[in-house]
């Protein structure tokens, strides 16, 4: 008897990682008419819905990786010095080599598992697989901007209270000036309440496969950026807004007790937290 229930429970658990629908080309009506449509649907087709999340999670990855290796190649041949945000802090090789180090484990010890484990909740929540269209993709990923945002607000101070501060946000501190790589250098349980933050308002929004992956690797490299060290204006999220750009939150590694938010400075300013960057341009000749 408990042999059958057990038995009864794995392909229970098992079928929660199949595709909830039949995705083959030759059965679709009405049948792909673009070339984006006719791809989408062969990813499905070959890779199912578990195939699709770990697709996204490998590219989330590699552009993670890419975003924070530009960077890199930005301070190591000191390029755009002009717009250096704490001009005299370069990381040191052994500087990242500890912060790869903690990417390597949380990228494969923390975020995966979190991801497979809350992949079946994409189907129970009735994820379309649908491809949006620009403006509709557009407006929920500001929408999650906006969502993750102020969860990472609450949840940034909280992690500000001494005891959370000192046995689990003060590893995220370590690096006073921030480099790309350190975007997600953090104490594994910081890791799992700030995943929180970035699943809240898709699992709020229920958008379709597209915008719920992409939005991860958007979270992502935008927090790439915003730990860069590089005040770069070429971004389309400055045009937001209450938008702080890198400044804003880099200068909370400065200064530890200000700018809480993500990127925005709305909720900073309201609640009395926010603290203009003070950035002092130096001549790069002088700056050696
Ligand atoms: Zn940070
Ligand atoms: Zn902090």
């Amino acid at each position: 008897m408990n042999k059958t229930t057990a038995t009864f429970n794995l392909s229970k658990f098992v079928s929660l990682f199949k595709s909830s629908q039949d995705y083959s080309i030759a059965n679709a009506d009405p049948p792909p008419s673009t070339a984006v449509e006719y791809g989408w649907l062969w990813i499905l087709e070959n890779y199912g819905e578990f195939g699709l999340f770990l697709i996204f999670y490998g590219l989330m990855a590699v552009l993670y990786a890419v975003g924070g290796y530009v960077f890199y190649l930005f301070d190591k041949y000191k390029l755009f010095r002009s717009r250096k945000i704490q001009v005299k802090k370069y990381p040191s090789e052994s500087d990242i080599k500890r912060c790869l180090n903690n990417l390597i484990t949380n990228y494969i010890l923390v975020i995966l598992p979190i991801g497979i484990v809350s992949f079946p909740f994409s189907k129970v929540l009735g994820m379309s697989h649908s491809i949006p269209t620009v403006w509709r993709f557009l407006f929920d990923i500001l929408l999650c901007l906006i969502g993750e945002d102020f969860f990472h607000y609450w949840m940034h101070r909280f992690f500000h209270t001494p005891w959370f501060y000192k046995n689990i946000h003060k590893e995220h501190h370590y690096y006073s000036a921030p480099f790309g790589f350190t975007a997600s250098y953090a104490h594994p349980i910081e890791v799992i309440f700030l995943g929180i933050a970035t699943f809240a308002p898709a699992m709020i929004l229920r958008p379709n496969y597209i915008t719920f992956y992409s939005w991860f690797i958007i979270r992502q490299l935008d927090a790439v950026l915003t730990h860069s060290g590089y005040d770069i204006e070429l971004f389309p999220f400055n045009l937001l807004p209450y938008y702080g750009g890198v400044s804003f939150h880099d200068y909370h590694h400065k200064e530890f007790t200000c700018n809480y938010g993500s990127r925005f400075t709305w909720l900073d300013k309201l609640l009395g937290t926010y603290k203009e960057p003070v950035i002092k341009p130096e001549n790069p000749k002088k700056s050696e």
